[in-house]
């Protein structure tokens, strides 16, 4: 397919007034961000706590409904951008098939750090630093090189295979409070191109691949981890491995079914098979998610963050799952809504083409 060439007007470009408005919120963020991190080290409880039973709930929904707010205040791509923003990155362009290894890599570290929370991450306030740090140092020193998003946020960070899958029928374009102007470092640009999802870009095997196990792997993942519990102690690598297990036959499960039923679904109803995985795995998520918050969980207090067990009925914690899935599948599957992208396409630096993401199908 032919490369579409579209202007952009100046009027994407964000006023000075708008730039400070989102720094601001960028720093708020960011303080918060470091707040929990600092949390995490000195007063693990409540980091762990904060982290895993408050921010890391609220995610996947806010991808669904708004995934460009994330994008704008995230504290780790707002700290991996600013070598980008004092302009003391090198501004290399990276190459499609290098983007392309980068995605899958992050989608497989996903598989790889999840299951470590019931290892250990849940647990242990350290460790989920550490695992923060190197997130932040890789990010950080990638944005010395490449340019933009491209670096971390569009390529390597482990939370971008889910913002790809749940934020296909995003509810607003948000302005783009990273990228100054718009020089084609991601191609195609999940921020800009409008109702994106994991299986836009096709040009290498290794898109392919990451394609097929955001997609079909993640719905399957979610259902395994939650019939995992934390464990109190790893004594022996069998104990490890264990929490792999479930997840990784999920995942295995939930992708052959995607792949079987993608051989009979081309074009438009492809698509509908997309968001309804996407819808699968989100309401899988809340589904087990929301009753271990509030003590309704299967295993003990894992996950929990206030118990109300004898406070509500147990037929209220059910109907709230089953109301949250609903939502979720008018909203990705049923409802009709205008393409829309995740944030608004900054003008084009002079020197680089409009490129549009169908001419990476
Ligand atoms: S808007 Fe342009 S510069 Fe910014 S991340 Fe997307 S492709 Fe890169």
């Amino acid at each position: 397919m032919p490369a579409v060439t579209q202007s952009y007007k100046s009027g994407n470009q964000l006023s000075a007034k708008s730039v400070l408005t989102w720094r601001i919120i960028q720093a708020s963020v960011w303080v918060v961000g470091l707040v929990i991190f600092l949390s995490l080290i000195f007063y693990p409880s409540l980091g762990l706590l904060l982290f895993w039973n408050i921010l890391i709930p609220v995610a996947p929904a806010l991808f669904v409904v708004a995934v460009g707010i994330w994008r704008n205040v995230c504290p780790l791509a707002t700290t991996n951008l600013l070598p980008r923003h004092f302009n003391l990155s090198k501004r290399k362009k990276m190459s499609i098939t290098l983007q392309s290894k980068l995605q899958l890599v992050a989608i497989l570290s996903l598989y790889f750090i999840v299951p470590l929370r019931h290892a250990i991450l849940n647990r242990n306030g350290l460790a989920t630093a550490s695992l923060l740090t190197i997130a932040g140092i890789t990010g950080f020193v990638m944005s010395f090189i490449f340019d933009w998003k491209s670096s971390w946020c569009s390529t390597l960070c482990p939370i971008h295979p889910v913002e790809k899958l749940y934020g296909g029928k995003t509810l607003v374009s948000m302005p783009n409070a990273h990228c100054e102007e718009c020089v084609n470092c991601s191609l195609p640009c999940p921020d800009s191109t409008p109702s994106f999802h994991p299986s836009m870009a096709q040009k290498t095997i290794y898109h392919k691949i990451g394609g097929i196990l955001t997609i079909g792997g993640l719905p399957g993942f979610i259902w395994g981890w939650f019939h995992v519990p934390d464990q109190l102690e790893i004594t022996n690598w069998y104990n490890f491995f264990a929490t792999y297990q479930l997840p990784l036959i999920g995942l295995v499960t939930s992708a052959a079914i995607y792949l079987f039923l993608q051989l009979f679904l081309k074009g438009k109803n492809e698509r509908t098979l997309i968001n309804i995985f996407a819808a699968s795995g989100v309401s899988c998520y809340y589904w087990y998610r929301l009753p271990a918050l509030f003590g309704f969980g299967s295993f003990a207090d894992d996950g929990l963050l206030i118990n109300l067990k004898n406070v509500l009925p147990s037929w209220s914690i059910i109907a709230i799952t089953i109301a949250t899935t609903l939502f979720f599948f008018w909203w990705i599957v049923l409802r009709k809504t205008k393409q829309k992208s995740w944030v608004v396409r900054p003008e084009y630096a002079a020197k680089h083409t409009s490129i549009d993401s169908q001419s990476f199908a």
